[in-house]
């Protein structure tokens, strides 16, 4: 074994899908696989070669460096990059066959500037604001907005694939905005409807909404984080999922001290008994939380420890006690079987998301 590797169940990945999937096709609904953030860390190229297997018909990304890096691993399903600046150059991206989010005029315009270079029509995907307040035309642009799309379409610069919009607050079940979000979106498309605009894709859901809201699914739903086997809200979100991907790092040595030593920068950490020490090599350069410092759990000789003294660059230490550990033995940060990256999320105060996200690109992945 490496010194320290990110294990990656592609398996997990493609049931996980094949499960959204699943519920999706109960509403006729395609599934759109999420695989921004270099598939929230997994991996975006095998992360996406196994939603594809698992029966996604698309898959999404923030940007287009993203989408272009897909396309160049020779991924070829259809693609929707949606975090879109005013005054870039899309004409790679159409070149490309990349659908582009457009959510304002002015990046419409950069979009038909892309379509008239290329000599094609640029796919969009018109993003409308039904509440999150993040990107997306507000609903006082949305006639603007839908209006110049209405036009591009005529001149025949743009097709519209898509209306869209995102949820603020779909992983708590029962929020009130969920109702109203829906209701705005239904809104927008009534508008568009009007101009002409009658879209193949409507699409709002994202993994809480696929796991939870039926008639949020639209033509299409793009879960992200539940592909990946993890919930996006572990208290009250229950789906049967398999978490794809195992931490761990291997004892780079262990040694014994006495009584009363100081345990890494700060001493925050002292020894309380002569005791045996454990240098696990992932530090927060490789994601771990420097929060994580005296507080997560990590498993080591079959059982769990919680890291001693703070988290550095590069490593942190376990104290074992008279456990006979000894140098090359694996230590397991999170996996399905636990500790889990809900239970670090916990303890560090964040979100699953962002523990398995910032898995360092130093750490090795390694695909079973
Ligand atoms: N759609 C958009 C626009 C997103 O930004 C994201 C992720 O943040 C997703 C879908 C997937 O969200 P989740 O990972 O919660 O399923």
């Amino acid at each position: 074994m490496v010194q320290a590797e990110a294990v990656i169940d592609l398996d997990a990945i493609r049931a996980n899908t094949a499960h959204l999937v699943e519920r999706a096709a109960s509403r006729s609904a395609a599934t759109m696989a999420v695989v921004k953030a270099d598939g929230y860390g997994h991996g975006a190229v095998p992360s996406a070669r196994a939603a594809l297997a698992g029966g996604a018909t698309w898959l999404g990304v923030a940007t287009v460096a993203e989408a272009l890096e897909l396309r160049t691993a020779g991924i070829d399903a259809p693609m929707l990059s949606w975090l879109n600046a005013p005054g870039t150059d899309f004409t790679a991206a159409v070149g490309a066959d990349v659908d582009l989010g457009v959510p304002s005029v002015r990046v419409l315009d950069d979009v038909v500037a892309a379509a008239k270079a290329t000599g094609r029509t640029s796919r969009v995907h018109l993003k409308v604001d039904t509440g999150l307040g993040r990107s997306g035309a507000t609903s006082a642009d949305w006639p603007d907005l839908l209006t110049a799309a209405a036009k591009a379409r005529a001149e025949g610069t743009i097709e519209v694939v898509g209306v869209w919009s995102h949820f603020a607050c779909a992983d708590e079940p029962g929020h009130p905005s969920i109702a109203a979000q829906l209701e705005a979106f239904h809104q927008a498309l009534e508008i568009a409807e009007k101009l002409g605009i009658r879209p193949q894709l409507r699409h709002l859901a994202n993994s809480a909404g696929t796991l939870t809201l039926p008639q949020a699914y639209f033509d299409l739903v793009r879960p992200g984080v539940a592909l990946y086997g993890l919930s996006p809200n572990p208290e009250r979100i229950e789906a049967p999922l398999r978490p794809a991907m195992t931490l761990r790092g291997e004892v780079l040595i262990a040694k014994r001290v006495p009584a009363g030593h100081g345990v890494s920068y700060g001493h925050t950490y002292h020894t309380k008994t002569a005791t045996t020490l454990a240098l696990i090599p992932l530090g927060y350069a490789d994601g771990i939380p420097r929060h994580a410092s005296n507080r997560a759990p990590v498993l080591l000789g079959g059982k769990r420890r919680t890291i001693a003294g703070r988290v550095c660059m590069d490593q942190f230490v376990l104290d074992v006690g008279d456990d006979p550990v000894s140098d090359g033995d694996e230590a397991i940060l999170f996996s399905p079987d636990g500790p889990t990256a809900d239970e670090w999320a916990e303890v560090v105060g964040t979100i699953n998301y962002e523990i398995v996200t910032r898995v360092g690109a130093r750490v090795p992945r390694r695909y079973v």
